[in-house]
């Protein structure tokens, strides 16, 4: 949380999440236990900014039909060319804060300054249409969704240098040479929480790296517990 000072409130209740995260209400998710035939599976990508990230997801979710893409809300100013309700729902600190003490959020951070938070009715809304759902969240928010979602597939993105990583984030021309230096140094913390996620994806090849993503949202599609639906119309046949 890098802004104690200026956001009381929201901190306050950030510190609370962080802390106690079993408090922190998904709604509607536990209240139907809907099983649809193929429950549709949650898959949560991490990486240090200018790993590319945004890149692999573009060409993931061009690639994988069925899977959707979570859209956050966040409280940072819509950059040229994004879209409200397609890249973000751009929301006051105020809506957002409002969105925390209702218990909206399966999780929520501080990123980079700003507010970040993936809602729970989306994902409740994707799973019970067997539809996978990705989350494109930080090491934060991943930490959260683990408690609350333990049944979320995640991915990191490294690299595959510190030096690629400062020359991609160069290249991109969309920060300024103070906020890439913040950006390299918040990638020094990032990348220390690897070994949290199932998978890990090294971005040195787009296409493998694109190729290895792929392959992951298929496999989650395979796992037992996304299949329960499946399983019980086939078992309940046997009888016995
Ligand atoms: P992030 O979303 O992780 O911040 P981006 O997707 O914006 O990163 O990628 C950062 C920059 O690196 C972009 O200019 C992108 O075109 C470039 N890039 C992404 N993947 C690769 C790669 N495998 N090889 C070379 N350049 C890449
Ligand atoms: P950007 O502002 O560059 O789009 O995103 C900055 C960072 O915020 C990225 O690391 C991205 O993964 C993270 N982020 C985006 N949405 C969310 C969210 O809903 N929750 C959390 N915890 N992080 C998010």
């Amino acid at each position: 949380m890098t802004s104690k000072e200026t956001r009381p409130p929201l901190v306050r209740s950030c510190l609370h999440v962080t802390c106690h995260s079993s408090l922190v209400t998904i709604p509607n998710v536990a209240k139907k236990p809907k099983t649809p035939a193929v429950r549709g599976s949650i898959i949560v990508i991490s990486a240090p900014s200018g790993a590319g990230k945004s890149t692999l997801i573009k060409r993931l979710v061009a690639a994988s039909p069925g899977l959707g893409f979570s859209v956050s809300y966040t409280t940072r100013p819509p950059r040229l060319g994004e879209k409200h309700g397609r890249d973000y729902y751009f929301v006051s600190e105020r809506a957002f804060e409002r969105m925390v003490r209702r218990g909206k959020f399966v999780e929520w951070a501080d990123v980079h300054g700003h507010f970040y938070g993936t809602a729970g009715k989306q994902l409740q809304a994707a799973q019970e249409a067997g539809q996978d759902i990705l989350l494109d969240i930080d090491v934060q928010g991943h930490q959260q969704v683990r408690k609350q979602l333990p049944e979320a597939v995640s991915v990191f993105i490294l690299p595959p240098s510190f030096q690629e990583l400062s020359r991609r984030l160069r290249h991109r021309h969309s920060d300024a040479p103070e906020e890439i230096e913040r950006r390299l140094q918040k990638a020094r913390e990032e990348i220390a929480h690897w070994s949290e996620y199932d998978y890990l994806v090294i971005n040195d090849n787009l296409k493998e790296a694109t190729h290895a993503l792929r392959a992951i949202v298929r496999a989650a599609r395979f796992r037992r517990p996304s299949q329960a639906g499946r399983v019980d119309k086939i078992i309940g046949k046997f009888g016995g």
